[in-house]
């Protein structure tokens, strides 16, 4: 059977490059005659990759060296604790912006540690920045780039709120450039453009990290994994290592202004075949559409199980929507290729033509 076409939202498409190196690294790490999976987190094979992934991701990034570049695991939903943990303390007041179901986790969980004022809401778009109603005393601003589940992405990011900038980029991490010296924290699980599940980055400006209290986990605390290089205890060798690969594949491609580039034409593609289609639709506002997670509805749900037959039979694979939602969601991420968009495309269309 040849590879699908794979459009899973995460754990999500790998570029077969990567796939192919993990794959011969797998059995004898560089002829070290043991898998890469079996040797210690100290050793100095382990180390190495470890240094080259870092140094891969500030390059991508460019990111100075005020900032910790941390691989953590607990996965993304563990940073909507260690955020408010870590960047504010008791009694303190946090914004968040809420675009979705995403963010609505993260301020659901801050607000478990926090007081967290909500600075705007909306499902749809990304609330104008001037129109946020923001307090004065506030010691962060956190929003979701890219919402995975409802498709609604910032097409750009504030700058000066006077506060530290904080983002769950996890969805639409090293798909676009990022000024990183706005923010003073984003974090991204890599599942969906960055490899396997099982490890987070974090990028946290170090002036940020405080040590941890008396009565504080050493555990949830940045400054403590900054200190230890991420490896206060063992950490998931097998993500991190794919992480770097992914990082070196991505600057031999172009880095993030050609995925960019790449995003813009696949997403393009597919918003095409929604907007001149009188079957497919979609609910999220223009500018606000994710380049990352194209999320759509059929008008006749009755044919939506025939469509997703039709797909698998065309090689198309998971582009069914959140179990939450419903409908369709085609995921994008850069190791998604414009084959796969071409293919999706052809079949969105050919399936119009028979039953709309
Ligand atoms: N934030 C966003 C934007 C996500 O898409 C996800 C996972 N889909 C998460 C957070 C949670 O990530 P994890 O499952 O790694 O905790």
């Amino acid at each position: 059977m040849p590879l699908a076409y794979n459009f899973s939202a995460g754990p999500a498409a790998i570029p077969e490059p990567v796939l192919l190196e993990i794959q011969r690294d797998l059995l004898n790490y560089k002829g070290s005659g043991t898998s890469l999976m079996e040797i210690s987190h100290r050793s100095l094979d382990f180390v190495a990759i470890a240094e080259r992934a870092e140094a891969a991701l500030r390059k991508l990034l460019r990111i100075g060296e005020e900032y910790f570049v941390l691989f953590l695991q607990g996965g993304a939903s563990l940073q909507f604790a260690m955020v408010p943990l870590n960047l504010s303390q008791a009694g303190d007041t946090v914004e968040y912006v809420n675009t979705g179901a995403w963010s609505t986790k993260a301020i659901a969980e801050a607000e478990r540690i926090r007081t967290v004022h909500v600075v705007a809401s909306s499902s749809t778009d990304v609330p104008e920045f001037d129109l946020w109603s923001r307090t004065d005393d506030a010691q962060y601003l956190h929003f979701t780039s890219n919402e995975t589940i409802s498709g609604v992405q910032f097409d750009r990011y504030p700058t000066s709120v006077g506060v530290p900038l904080v983002a769950d980029m996890t969805s639409d991490f090293l798909t676009r450039p990022v000024n990183i010296g706005n923010f003073g924290l984003v974090y991204a699980g890599a599942q969906k453009n960055a490899g396997v599940a099982g490890v987070t980055m974090v990028i946290v400006r170090k002036d940020l990290c405080r040590i941890a209290g008396k009565d504080e986990s050493h555990y949830l605390n940045y400054r403590i994994h900054g200190q230890s290089g991420s490896m206060f205890n063992t950490p998931n060798t097998f993500a991190w290592y794919v992480a770097g690969l992914v990082f070196e594949w991505l600057i031999n491609e172009g880095g993030v202004d050609e995925m960019e580039r790449r995003c813009q034409e696949k997403s393009r593609l597919l918003y095409d075949v929604i907007d001149q289609s009188d079957l497919y639709d979609t609910a999220v506002e223009s500018s606000f559409r994710s380049k990352v997670n194209i999320v759509f509805d059929i008008a006749n749900e009755s044919l939506a199980d025939e469509f997703t037959k039709r797909a698998a039979a065309a090689n198309i694979i998971n582009i069914r929507g959140h179990r939450s939602v419903g409908g369709f969601r085609a995921s994008l991420y850069n190791g998604v290729s414009i084959e796969a968009v071409h293919a999706l495309v052809e079949h969105m269309k050919s399936f119009e033509k028979e039953f709309a």
